[in-house]
């Protein structure tokens, strides 16, 4: 199918909890596939399924790395706290500081069913909370801190 449309602002299947995918079959290489060409064709570094309307727990992220694709993730381990800026591909124009943990570990498993545990720390760790909480139905505004006095970076997720 290639790009998808992007939900954005208050499209209500972006408030929705997204279900585990059962079996890793055709339909959900299709779908991975496409998240990645939407992402990057919006020039982002994580999209959910979510975001395209579809409430699958699927994730992609690329934050100049390679592309991870995860399917079903859990979390492992979420550790320490960073404060930094966040965009998002669903609330074109807005960023907000957010809390993270600064590492984590992550698992699900891959498009060959394979499992696959990931180790991310800073704008990895960031991106990976950033997308888990869209298959929970959670924006980056619902968790908006005050701006610092120093800034910090900015990243479109
Ligand atoms: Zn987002």
């Amino acid at each position: 199918m290639g790009i998808r449309v992007i939900r954005t602002g208050n499209d209500p299947v972006l408030r929705q909890a997204a279900r585990p995918v059962a079996t890793v079959d055709p339909y959900i290489w299709m779908l991975l596939d496409d998240m990645a060409e939407t992402m990057y064709h919006a020039r982002g570094i994580g999209l959910a399924a979510t975001q395209i309307g579809i409430l699958r727990r699927v994730i992609v992220v690329d934050v100049g790395d390679g592309l991870v694709e995860l399917v079903n993730p859990q979390w492992r381990l979420l550790e320490g706290e960073t404060l930094a800026a966040e965009g998002c591909l669903s609330l074109p124009g807005k960023r907000g500081f957010v809390k993270r943990a600064q590492r984590v570990i992550i698992a699900g498993v891959d498009r060959y069913g394979q499992e696959l545990v990931i180790t991310a720390q800073d704008l990895y760790a960031r991106c990976l909370q950033h997308e888990m909480d869209h298959l929970n139905g959670v924006l980056f505004v619902d968790k908006e801190v005050p701006a610092p006095s120093q800034e910090s970076v900015s990243e479109h997720v």
